[in-house]
């Protein structure tokens, strides 16, 4: 039996319905940008494996400090102890976090660290002895799959038979430069039942909703209100974050920063599972008590993997390198002129772009995960490429190491198959 079949066998792979898609395409070695199959075709992966391998795979700069590391320290309890991997990871976050974060604390992904953000917000009230229950999320969220993560998310069309069991969330819209009025009364009106404990949101890019866009400008008008009511703001920025925007994070497009922020996905370069959910001194201060209770009892056994940190540490250490910076510059550019070829291609409705992130909508109509995507996704996996289109929009999330060769290759065949379309 082949790799294929006996995968069949015993797994259940995410977001999958097996009845309507029972293969799985088994990948024996990535390097780079390149995915290789059993049979040694290449495939460039366009998304960087769902947002993380930014530094392409198996980048040695990162996996020869992980297997040193590997010697050294595997693994150790981070609950009264502590490490250097950890430590230094810290230290560098510091150096490039917005200026108000001075807290990191470790979770094991990206819908763990939302959990803990809201966790944090609503003991961080009734720790001043508040009683707040509601969380505010933007509508088209996408915020993780386990239980709080879910509950703020707002693309909840396979969320039916948990809804009823949510945690207290009240949505309103991403603020557009046309309702940003009606939204600011929406929120104000919510702020004004002083229930309202958080407000989270993906700052600037909602990467689940199809990689839609909003301003900075109008995300900080929000936080301005948010703040003025003594709203906990966490952003969440597990996709955004680490270079991706043409900033380190799109929180540093705003004037107004975050409470709390989420980090995951690209943190560790993609060579194991972690997240952080960081925050201010004054988060912080509100734990710090006499009082055992008032301490912040959230715990994750993997917390602060020795090797997980490395892995993170030496992705923050090429992701400011200038070899990093100036790619990042390059495929920013490189997507803008991909834009001017294609943007007026009649079967393109619009397109938009943030640092590496590019996005375009197919003037086609359908269902999200209907036939369209399948027949899109088929068409680039046979010329060798990967990507992995949303309803009618196909996005380009490449690992910053990518040639320009190969931003073509992906080019030609989005422009291949909107001839077809
Ligand atoms: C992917 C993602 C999550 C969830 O992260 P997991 O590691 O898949 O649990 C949460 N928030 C955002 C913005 C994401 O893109």
């Amino acid at each position: 039996m082949n790799l294929q079949e006996r995968d069949k066998k015993h797994l259940w792979h995410p977001l999958t319905q097996h009845k309507l898609h029972p293969n799985h395409l088994p990948i024996v070695r990535a390097k780079g940008c390149s995915l290789f199959d059993e049979n040694g075709k290449e495939y460039i992966d366009g998304i960087a494996s769902w947002y993380t391998c930014m530094y392409g795979h198996c980048n040695e700069a990162i996996t020869s400090k992980v297997k040193s590391q590997l010697d050294q320290l595997d693994h150790v309890i981070f609950s009264g102890f502590t490490h250097k991997p950890a430590i230094e990871l810290s230290e560098a976050l510091m150096q490039i976090l917005p200026k108000n974060q001075q807290k990191i604390f470790f979770s094991d992904n990206g819908s763990t660290s939302v959990d803990v953000a809201i966790k944090m917000a609503l003991q961080y009230h009734f720790n001043k002895g508040e009683k707040r229950g509601k969380t505010i999320a933007l509508e088209g969220g996408f915020h993780g799959d386990t239980f709080g993560a879910m509950s703020v998310s707002g693309l909840s069309i396979y969320n039916g038979p948990f809804e009823e069991f949510f945690i207290d969330v009240a949505r309103i819209p991403v603020p557009t430069t046309e309702n940003v009025e009606a939204v600011k009364q929406q929120f104000e009106q919510l702020l004004k039942t002083g229930n309202v404990a958080a407000f989270i949101f993906e700052p600037l890019v909602q990467g689940a909703s199809a990689m839609s866009m909003y301003d900075a400008n109008l995300l900080d008008e929000l936080i301005v209100k948010a703040h003025s009511y003594g709203v906990v703001t966490i952003a969440d920025e597990v996709m955004t974050g680490f270079g991706k925007t043409g900033k380190n994070f799109a929180s540093d497009y705003l004037q107004h920063k975050p409470d709390i922020m989420c980090l995951s996905k690209s943190l560790t370069g993609g060579i194991a599972p972690m997240a952080l959910t960081t925050c201010s001194q004054k988060i912080y201060d509100a734990f710090y008590d006499d009082e055992i209770g008032k301490g912040f009892f959230h715990g994750h056994t993997y917390s602060a993997n020795p090797l997980t940190c490395t892995a993170a540490l030496a992705s923050i250490e090429l992701l400011q390198t200038e070899e990093i910076q100036k790619n990042i510059k390059r495929i920013k550019a490189s997507h803008q002129d991909f834009n001017e070829r294609i943007k007026n291609h009649p079967k393109v409705a619009s397109t938009r772009q943030l640092g590496v992130i590019f996005a375009l909508d197919l003037n086609v109509k359908m269902e999200r995960y209907g036939n369209l995507r399948d027949k899109l996704f088929n068409h680039f996996m046979e010329n060798g490429v990967f990507l992995r289109p949303l309803g009618n929009t196909i996005y380009i999330l490449a690992p910053f190491v990518i040639t320009n060769d190969e931003l073509e290759k992906i080019y030609r065949s989005i422009e291949g198959v909107l001839n077809t379309l």
